[in-house]
């Protein structure tokens, strides 16, 4: 590969040895790109601030068999306002395992880091649970595996939401891929019904810029089934359980188990 150039987000970042570590990157050029950024932990080092986690950087980097080296790099942003809070960093953790876990090495995927890097700037103000629900849909979206939401799965048939917004419920099948019209749902087994609101909100992300999106007001019922619906749908679809988000359910269960939480 030689050397090239690419413009990167830091997605992970390991102690190697004494002095390195070995990243994980999403670029913009080549998708996912493991390198080691060597002599990088010595204070001296004058790339440790451009490959820092997270990281919207500038990279000149050579091409190696099994890992590429990081020769030279600039950060153009270093969203710091994740290191101050824990629900923030864990979100953008999240989501960074999520492209890692989805996307397969040097698959470019330009979208997918322009999804990244909007995230990361909107986790400065946005409430971080809303915006891992938009990121987790339109990260499927990107990947080709949007949930349907103008087909009824089941019956194969044209369905839309909105004739059902004036149900109490709507039905919805993790295993088909999306919604499912009445009929079709008294006959058919494993569909769970979700309030319209839900899977308004779904289509509303779909539309919406992801800035846009992550204002939406929504209530904590139409949340919660947000996070279960899109959750199951990740593990049923993309085989994804990722070890941020159990850590962070864990550590949140821990902490409500000492009082701290709110
Ligand atoms: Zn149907």
């Amino acid at each position: 590969m030689g050397i090239y150039k690419a413009e990167a987000i830091v997605l992970r970042s390991m102690v190697y040895q004494e002095a390195d570590r070995i990243l994980t990157l999403f670029t913009r050029e080549e998708g996912k790109v493991s390198a080691i950024a060597r002599g990088v932990r010595k204070t001296t080092s004058r790339l440790r601030g451009a490959v820092q986690l997270f990281s919207h950087t500038h990279l000149v980097l050579y091409g190696g068999r099994s890992m590429d080296t990081v020769s030279q790099g600039d950060a153009e942003e270093q969203f710091s306002y994740l290191e101050q809070d824990l629900e923030r960093f864990s979100t953008a953790s999240y989501c960074a395992e999520l492209v890692d876990r989805l996307t397969q090495a040097r698959e470019r995927q330009p979208n997918v880091f322009f999804l990244m890097l909007s995230t990361l700037r909107a986790l400065k103000d946005g409430n971080p649970k809303l915006t891992a629900r938009v990121f987790e849909l339109k990260l499927l979206d990107i990947l080709g595996f949007c949930p349907s939401l103008t087909e009824c799965v089941v019956g194969n048939h044209p369905y839309s939401i909105e004739t059902g917004e004036q149900q109490k419920r709507v039905w919805f099948s993790i295993e088909g891929g999306g919604v499912v019209c009445p009929a079709c749902a008294e006959s058919c087994e494993g569909v769970r019904s979700f309030s319209p609101a839900t899977l308004g909100a779904l289509g509303y992300f779909l539309r919406s810029p992801l800035e846009q999106a992550i204002k939406a007001k929504l209530t904590p019922q139409v949340l919660r089934e947000l996070a279960s619906l899109l959750q199951d749908f990740l593990t049923y679809h993309g085989d994804v359980r990722p070890r941020s988000r159990s850590f962070l359910n864990a550590f949140r269960d821990e902490d409500a188990k000492n009082g701290h939480n709110k």
